[in-house]
């Protein structure tokens, strides 16, 4: 038998419509605009955005996957605007490289902000590809760029110490990354979170703001609130299941049939 056989693989239900995003270009990526003068790119799998103004260009996160089809995107609507393609300002969601990495591929003169514990951890991690923001805040920051207002609020650790809520009054736009996958339940233990309640707590605070079109970090579409509240809903039925099982399940027979082990012990 074929080692690439696939006949006895189970079928599981098609991925529905409705988490799909629109079609790549040729060169991998999908760049649209969220309202006005914000767009948003993706590759499929994570996602951007940027601002064109009057002082240059405001990159909102830089994942690496999406790379150099950054300042393409920009380019290909700086051309269809007739304004600059220039970034001249970067803004870090949270340090992890998979959504910063491609910082390095900007120019020496992009002003990087960020919070000021993103700054410590790149400062920690020293990777040449994520160079420190320059710019720190502590709990929130109005930026006034080019005459576009963006502002950023640190509401404590959620899925790392120091993710933040990044929101746009004029464009009706919120993003905040790695917690909402829109369409999609989340991966890896609630997406590698380091701080659960924290994590669980997070799409309350994105839902306290004004907006409509929600900046997620992954995946191939853009969010909704009603997005949000289905995934509200998807924890906190996992939270109730949790406590219900560790409250009512019996784990004596377990520990009967496969002997001593010190860690699993049933709560007194
Ligand atoms: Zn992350």
């Amino acid at each position: 038998m074929s080692t690439t056989g696939t006949t006895t693989l189970p079928e599981y239900a098609p991925v529905p419509r409705s988490a799909i995003g629109p079609a790549l270009n040729e060169q991998g990526y999908f760049v649209g605009r969220v309202e006005r003068n914000l767009y948003w790119i993706t590759d499929g799998s994570y996602q951007c955005a940027f601002l064109t103004t009057s002082d240059g260009v405001v990159l909102l996160d830089a994942p690496p996957t999406i790379g150099h089809n950054i300042q393409r995107a920009v380019d290909e609507i700086a051309v269809a605007n007739g304004v600059s393609n220039k970034v001249r300002y970067l803004i870090y969601s949270h340090h992890h490289a998979d959504h910063v990495g491609a910082s390095s591929i900007f120019d020496k003169n992009v002003t990087r902000i960020g919070h000021e514990e993103t700054r410590k951890l790149l400062l920690r991690d020293g990777d040449a590809a994520r160079p420190p923001n320059e710019e720190t805040f502590q709990d929130t920051r109005t930026l006034e760029i080019g005459g576009e207002r963006i502002e950023l609020a640190w509401h404590g650790a959620n899925h790392s110490p120091d993710n933040i809520i990044i929101h746009l009054p004029d464009h009706d736009a919120l993003m905040l990354i790695d917690i909402v996958n829109p369409g999609w339940a989340p991966v890896f233990l609630a997406n590698l979170t380091e701080d659960i309640p924290g994590y669980l707590e997070a799409p309350a605070k994105a839902l306290s703001y004004p907006w409509k079109h929600f900046i997620g970090g992954h995946l191939g579409r853009l969010g909704t609130r009603e997005d949000i509240a289905l995934h509200q809903q998807y924890m906190a039925d996992i939270a109730e299941s949790s406590r219900k099982a560790l409250d009512t399940v019996d784990v004596t027979r377990y520990f009967v049939k496969y002997g001593n082990n010190p860690l699993p012990q049933p709560r007194p």
